[in-house]
This record gives C-alpha cells, structure tokens and sequence, in this order.
C-alpha cells in the first residue's frame, strides 16, 4: 500500500490553500505511534468568516446552485471517481491520523465514501417538484430550495466518511459548505477538497477550516452568515450548537449525538454462536469508537452465562495492535487522552459491576493509546458505564428475566441511537423491535446500514436523519410558488 508522503496542512478557502490568518498551527498527531505528522494550519474566527464569506459568493452568484442539475451530478460523480483512484492515499490518511485499522478505512470507509458520494450525485436530476392539488384553478408550484451556507461540523472516528455524510446531500441540492474536521483527524478533509476542486467543483462551494472545536467550530455556530448547521459528535457538543443557534441567527441545527445501544438477546433459541460474535462486533468494531456501538448487553438470564463465555473467549483473543497491519483487528484509541478517558470509565466500572476481562497496559504498545477490551458482568442498569457513553471498548452486561423487562432496560436511556435484538422467534423480534424507542433497530444483527436508509437517533442521540432522501430534506428549504391566472 503506497504511504501518504505529503499532508496538505492549510485551510481550504475560495479554492485554494490558505494559511491561517493567525498563522498558528496545530499538531496532528499519529495515535499509534506518537509521532507528530503535520503540523495543521489552525483556524480560528478571522478563518471562519472568510470560509463563510467565500461560501456566501458562490451560493450568491448560483456559480453551482444554478447549474444544470445533470452538471452538478457529473461534478461529483468525477469526485466520487477520484476517491476511489486515490483510495490508498485516503485510507492510509485516515489510519495514521485516527489510528484506524487500514483493513476498515481501506474495505470500508474509502469505498464507502465514495459509493456515498455516487447515490446522492446520482439523484440530482432524478428529484421532482409537486404541484399543490389546491383546487383553486391557480397553480401552486412546491420546490425544494438549497438553504445556501451549510456548516458541518464531524468527529474523528470516521473522518472521510462522516464528513461525506453532510457533504454529498448539502452539495447535490446546491448548497456552498463550510467543513469543519475533528483537531484529532484534518488531513483527509484536507485531500478530499484538494479532489473536489480537481472533479471541478467551482471554487468556495467546498471550504475545509481545521481548528479547534469551541473556537472554529464555536465561529460556525454563532456565525450570523450560517444557514444550517449538520453536526455529528457528542451530546454536550450538540446541546452548544443549539444554543450557539439561538444566541445568533437562529439557523438549523441538525445533531447526530452519541449513543448507549443496547444488544437485546431474549429467551429464545437463537444461534449463540452467530449471536457472540454479533456482539464483539457491535462493540469491539473500531475500538468502540462508534456512535451506535452496542455498548449495552441486555440479556435474559436464561441464556446469559452461555453468551458471556463466548463473548470474552472472543474478546479475550483481540489484542491491540499496529492499524497499518492489515491482520490487527484493534487498533489504538484515536488519542491518549481519549484512552485515558476510556481507563476512567473502567475504574469506575470496576466499583459498578463485575469486571470479566480487561486490563490497563496493552504489553509493548507505542503509546497509551492502546486500550483492550473490556467486559463487564451483573451491570445495575443505573450504573454509569451503564448509561453515559464510554466510546471505547467497553460493554457492559445487564440480565434480565423477562421480555417486558428487557424493553424496559433497552429503553432506559438518555439516548436512542440504535438496538439489536436477537430471537429465533420472528413475531417476537418483530414485537421487540417495535417497542425500542431506537432510530435503527437491527434484527438477529448488530449496525445494520445502508445509504438507502435514515441514519439517527431519539433523544439525546440527536434529530435529522443522514443517510437516504430523507437527509436531503435538512438541506433545502420547500418553497410555494403561486401563479394566478385571469
Ligand atoms: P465532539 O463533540 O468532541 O467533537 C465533534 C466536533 O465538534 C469536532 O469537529 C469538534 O472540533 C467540534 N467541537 C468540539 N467542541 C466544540 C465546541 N465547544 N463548539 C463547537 N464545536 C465543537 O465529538 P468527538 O469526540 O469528535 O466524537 C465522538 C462523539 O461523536 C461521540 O459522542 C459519538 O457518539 C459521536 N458520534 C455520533 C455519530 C452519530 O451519527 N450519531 C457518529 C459518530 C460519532
């Protein structure tokens, strides 16, 4: 796999690459490894205005908005085909900066990203207006309008990928974007503008600022020029972005926020095997480092010790290794300090439940941003690492001794991002899967997903959906446009 040699490190602005006004730069730095990789221009609210002012422009002059939508389609078709010729750069961006494995950013994110891109370019010129059954012999004519200056602000843990979430449905229907990456993960945001411009999408409808979040990200959010804001990150974060909304112009605000899944196995006889490894992956996948990570395993007593052999003789062989590896199956955390915030989460679990595997020093590990995983028995659902996001690999086990009461534990949450739930009995999952109040319910499997399908939560996991039409609705406005006749 050719190695990324050159980092772009400046923000994106107008087309071009721009230093900081400030001129101040930040490190990025490699988790699996401690090494500094580049040293990141570090945007602050002199760069933001400039980055809205640009958007602005080209949103103003229609220099894409008012393209042929068969044009606009073409542009970021060319920018889908572009990723994936420069897949191997972008994975190995991805690895080196969010210590993710190259076996997922390369199998999973780049291609991932690019087929993302290909959907919604593809439904440019295939969405139609309606005209309004009003009876009244005039013509009523329904549009969908792009809102104009779109700010997405995205986390670490699937840089490319989360950022392509936002970008692809924002720029189809018209709009100019501001991107704001995680401090942790700037470079493949970087690259993907750099590509963008390539595929010829006019200069200032793509901007990419990199800086520090309650600083760039905090100009965004009060930025009296912003129309709408699509966030994904933690809850705390997301509950600024609204109040940052109400203190300024009162854009939109869409938050995809955190999650506590839960992993429902019943009282049935459901392959424990197939259902053991569903829960390693729904919790050991990316380190943990997902949103909808079933971090809760809600399971009936019945089945519960059988299960939990299972699962720790599965975890218990994952061992933490180099990302660039293509055989690691765990990587590090995407930075010390966020292991040293999962390794508070297991102290304290320590004194909430019975810790079944995991340890603190991952032997021979570059950094301290190695974290195992770590499982946890006879959780009280009221225990903290039953209920607050951990974002690492961390699960916690609840039994319980009836469906009612599983529903019930599922659905005690602050959030309600995802579930799974495991029956051989399909009436009963069905039943089940109707009562989690979760955003996507994943049946006798865990993080089922697709593009075609809403992506988001209840609760304080957040409102607006990704993923399918229905994220394209957050960037346009309907707009009525009457024609009287006589
Ligand atoms: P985070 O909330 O700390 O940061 C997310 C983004 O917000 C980053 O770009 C960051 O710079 C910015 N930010 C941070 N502080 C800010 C502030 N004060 N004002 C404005 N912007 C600010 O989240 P993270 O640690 O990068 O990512 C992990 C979180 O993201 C987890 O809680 C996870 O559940 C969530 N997440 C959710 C989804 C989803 O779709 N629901 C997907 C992935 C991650």
């Amino acid at each position: 796999m050719a190695a990324a040699t050159t980092f772009r490190d400046r923000l994106w602005i107008g087309g071009e690459f721009v230093d900081a006004r400030s001129e101040r730069r930040r490190p990025t730095v490699d988790p699996a490894t401690g090494r500094v990789l580049a040293e990141v221009a570090d945007g602050d609210e002199q760069d933001v205005d400039r980055a809205v002012a640009a958007a602005r422009a080209a949103f103003a002059d229609r220099r894409w908005a008012g393209r042929a939508p068969a044009a606009r389609k073409k542009v970021l078709l060319r920018l889908a085909d572009l990723i994936r010729a420069n897949a191997d750069e972008l994975a190995v961006l991805d690895s080196l900066d969010a210590g993710k494995l190259i076996a997922d950013t390369s199998a999973v994110d780049v291609p991932g990203t690019a087929a993302i891109l290909q959907w919604y370019a593809e439904t440019a010129d295939k969405t139609y207006g309606e005209i309004a059954p009003t009876g009244s012999g005039d013509l009523a004519l329904v549009s969908r309008e792009p809102l104009g200056v779109v700010a997405a602000v995205v986390p670490w843990n699937y840089p490319l990928e989360m950022a392509m979430w936002k970008l692809a449905p924002a720029l189809v229907t018209g709009n100019a974007v501001v991107l704001k990456p995680a401090e942790e993960s700037p470079l493949s945001a970087l690259r993907l503008a750099e590509l963008a411009d390539q595929a010829g999408l006019p200069p200032g409808v793509l901007n990419v600022v990199t800086g520090d979040g309650p600083v760039a990200g905090k100009a965004l959010g009060l930025h009296p020029d912003v129309d709408a804001v699509t966030f994904t990150g933690s809850t705390p974060v997301g509950k600024l972005f609204l109040e940052y909304a109400g203190r300024s112009n009162m854009k939109q605000v869409w938050l995809e926020c955190g999650g506590k899944s839960a992993n429902v196995v019943l009282d049935c006889n459901a392959d424990l095997d197939a259902v053991a490894n569903g829960v390693c992956f729904g919790i050991f996948t990316n380190a943990g480092q997902v949103c909808s990570a079933n971090s809760r395993l809600v399971v009936h007593r019945s089945v519960k010790d059988e299960l939990l052999a299972e699962v720790v003789k599965r975890a218990a062989k994952i061992r933490p290794g180099d990302p660039l590896d293509p055989a690691t199956v765990m990587g590090p955390l995407v930075s010390e300090r966020q292991a040293d915030r999962v390794r508070e989460y297991i102290e304290i679990g320590r004194g909430e439940g019975l810790l079944r595997l995991g340890d603190d020093a991952v032997d021979g590990a570059p950094t301290t941003a190695y974290v195992g995983p770590a499982v946890f028995d006879d959780v009280p659902p009221t225990a903290r690492i039953a209920r607050e996001e951990i974002f690492g690999p961390v699960l916690a086990v609840i039994g319980v001794d009836s469906e009612e009461e599983a529903v019930a534990v599922a659905n005690d949450s602050p959030f309600g991002l995802a579930a799974s739930v495991w029956s051989d009995d399909l009436r009963q999952a069905h039943r089940v899967a109707g009562l989690l109040r979760a955003g996507t319910v994943s049946v006798n499997t865990v993080d089922a997903l697709d593009v075609t399908t809403p992506f988001g939560g209840f609760g304080q996991s957040g409102f607006g959906r990704d993923l399918s039409l229905h994220a394209m609705e957050k960037f346009t406005a309907l707009k009525t446009t009457w024609v009287k006749y006589g």
